[in-house]
């Protein structure tokens, strides 16, 4: 019998499993269709929340702290696994200043470096093939990414190393609970009994703890493309009113992203398509020359204020949740995961953890 289950092996279920492992858990990983296929899978790697000042400092101290983790994580995972991550120094080119005094507040705040730009020439010095409209925008220089598909790989080879187990194509029907505590999980009929079970089921986490909690957790379609250029054609991500392109080392530039709540649907739209490509070449004009190779999308776990869920569950003992990362589950799920290992460990917590459970608004 295994310590603890996670139900759902995306990045956040992945790096809780890590951390709980690397403490001298038992865990098992249960996933319903491949290990980090879903929202993982399709997101585009950025480590930073798009416009950090907009969200609450839940959600911003977290980024901070995961920020610090992610190179020694991907440098491991490199030497464990032989999987780059791509972890890159991109940096963020914002090509508007409307919101500079939230912006240096929060640069100031954490830390960060934030350079106010004022000519059409300093951006095109920051990134040539940006369009030569823009005049005034916000470098933020220390943004990093990762390729999301690298991390999935990498993290599921060191499962495979470390003798973390994990359990694919497997949907948890219910979880077992008996005088107030969770006792396992049920699939296909027969039971796997656990110490502890964490729900880190993404954009499906409502439903799959819908009759033990009410948590405000709901999918967040976004639909994203990906062209094929030569490699070092764009340096950086370079935004504009909420639409990027992400330049990946070997050429391809992703172009994200659609904000749709349309349940759990994830159809792909012709009019997002060539929305998306028309805001890719507003951008970088030099992208309309080339093809777009690939069109996805994916279910955001989307949350009212995009704080997620890092907490043992109110009534029910041993049984916590991890989801609800929204936008940003890829630069948050390092700390996150780590504050819930801290949490369910019962360690000294590293960072106050009161916006993050179930009675908080999210
Ligand atoms: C287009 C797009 C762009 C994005 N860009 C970024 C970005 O640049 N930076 C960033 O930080 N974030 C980004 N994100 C958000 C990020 O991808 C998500 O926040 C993150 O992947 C959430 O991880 P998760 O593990 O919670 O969810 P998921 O990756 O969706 O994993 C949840 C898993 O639970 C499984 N599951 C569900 N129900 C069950 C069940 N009953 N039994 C067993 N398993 C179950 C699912 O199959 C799934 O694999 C983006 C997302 C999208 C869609």
């Amino acid at each position: 019998m295994p310590d603890c289950i996670i139900v759902g092996g995306g990045v956040i279920g992945l790096l809780t499993a890590r951390e709980l492992h690397r403490s001298g858990l038992d865990v098992l990983i249960v996933e319903r269709g491949k290990l980090g296929g879903e929202s993982t899978w399709a997101g585009g790697g950025i480590v930073s929340p798009l416009y950090p000042w907009r969200y609450d400092d839940a959600v911003n101290v977290l980024a901070e702290k995961s920020k610090r983790i992610y190179p020694e994580l991907c440098a491991a995972l490199l030497e464990e696994t032989g999987v780059d991550c791509e972890l890159q120094h991109s940096g963020l080119l914002i090509t508007h200043d409307e919101e500079l005094q939230q912006a240096q507040r929060w640069a100031e705040q954490y830390g960060v470096s934030l350079q106010h730009i004022t000519t059409a020439r300093s951006l095109q010095e920051i990134e040539p093939q940006i369009n030569p409209r823009f005049d005034r925008g916000i470098w933020l220089a220390d943004v990093d990414q990762v390729r999301n598909p690298k991390l999935v790989e990498a993290l599921r080879k060191s499962c495979d190393v470390d003798g973390i187990s994990y359990r694919e194509h497997s949907e948890v029907q219910q979880l077992l609970i008996e005088t107030g505590r969770v006792r396992g999980i049920q699939i296909d009929g027969s039971n796997i009994m656990a110490d502890k079970v964490v729900i880190a089921s993404g954009a499906w986490s409502a439903r799959v703890c819908a009759e033990v909690a009410d948590i405000d957790v709901a999918p967040v379609k976004g639909q994203m493309i990906m062209l094929k250029t030569e490699a070092g054609l764009l340096d950086t991500i370079v935004m504009s009113q909420g639409h990027y392109v992400i330049p990946r080392r070997d050429g391809y530039v992703l172009t994200g992203s659609t904000l749709e709540r349309t349940g759990f649907d994830k159809t792909l739209s012709s009019q997002a398509r060539d929305e998306l490509l028309q805001y890719a070449s507003e951008l970088v004009p030099c992208l309309t020359d080339y093809a777009i190779e690939r069109h996805w999308s994916g279910l955001r776990p989307g949350t009212s204020k995009g704080i997620p869920y890092v907490c043992e569950h109110d009534e029910i003992a041993n049984l916590y949740i991890h989801a609800g990362h929204y936008r940003n589950g890829i630069v948050l799920g390092a700390a996150s995961a780590r504050l819930m290992a801290e949490i369910i460990l019962q360690k000294t917590l590293s960072c106050h953890a009161d916006a993050y459970k179930m009675t908080s608004p999210h």
